[in-house]
């Protein structure tokens, strides 16, 4: 059997047990350390999401790809300058809107293309520094403010990448924070709640995550 084949077989027998409720789950292949061919390999196994973190590596695979019937997610940090590109590449998902301020400059651009974006609000559950995502007190507000002011914006959901820590229980509270803002926003339309990474995704999948970026243990 081949590397990634094994490799996928084993995270979907693990979703498969963590899922003890039997819900849909989503897994996008963070495919952002490694080549077209390797996503085209894995795409062969059966896996057809894919997310990347930079628009750049995003167009390029998109090309390399073009004949295959790929569903590519946008999970990074988007600079402003990248905004025109990004909507031409029509990615399914844009996990990591990180802002008021971003949607609406990304909303313009839409506008003026006469286009919509499905996107997730990417939450800062563990409140770091270093990471991208509105505060988790501020975070049912912010939704409510893009559904209201940037139209063109489809919000589906929140996006969250767990606290960094070694220590489950400080993950497990940053993934209960996240899950309960999406409970709180289903009547606003939210069915996904992307969350859970390759060293967490079993614990997010009993937090309720129903949307999993998983990158190296898929690629290793
Ligand atoms: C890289 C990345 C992932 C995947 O991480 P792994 O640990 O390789 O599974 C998920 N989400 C985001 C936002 C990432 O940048």
């Amino acid at each position: 059997m081949n590397l990634y084949k094994k490799n996928l077989q084993k995270v979907l027998e693990n979703i498969q047990k963590a899922n003890t409720k039997n819900e849909k789950i989503h897994l996008v292949g963070v495919s952002k350390s490694v080549t077209s061919e390797v996503v085209k390999q894995m795409y062969d196994e059966g896996l057809s999401s894919f997310g990347e973190n930079k628009v750049q590596v995003l167009s390029s695979k998109i090309n390399d790809l073009k004949n295959e019937k790929i569903s590519w997610h946008f999970i990074g940090r988007l600079q402003s300058n990248k905004i025109n590109q990004l909507i031409d590449l029509n990615p399914v998902l844009w996990h990591s809107c990180d802002s008021l301020k971003k949607a609406i400059e990304f909303n313009k651009r839409l506008e003026s293309k006469n286009k919509t974006q499905n996107t997730l609000l990417q939450i800062n559950s563990a409140n770091e520094d270093e990471k991208q995502g509105v505060s988790v007190e501020l975070a049912c507000e912010i939704y409510e403010q893009i559904s209201l002011t940037c139209k063109q914006i489809r919000l589906q959901g929140v996006m969250s990448i767990g606290a960094f820590s070694d220590d489950e229980k400080m993950i497990q509270k940053s993934f209960e924070k996240t899950y309960k803002i999406y409970e709180k926003l289903k009547p606003q339309g939210a069915i996904y709640c992307s969350m859970g990474m390759s060293s967490d995704y079993e614990l997010a999948i009993k937090c309720g995550s129903n949307m999993l970026r998983i990158g190296s243990v898929l690629f290793h």
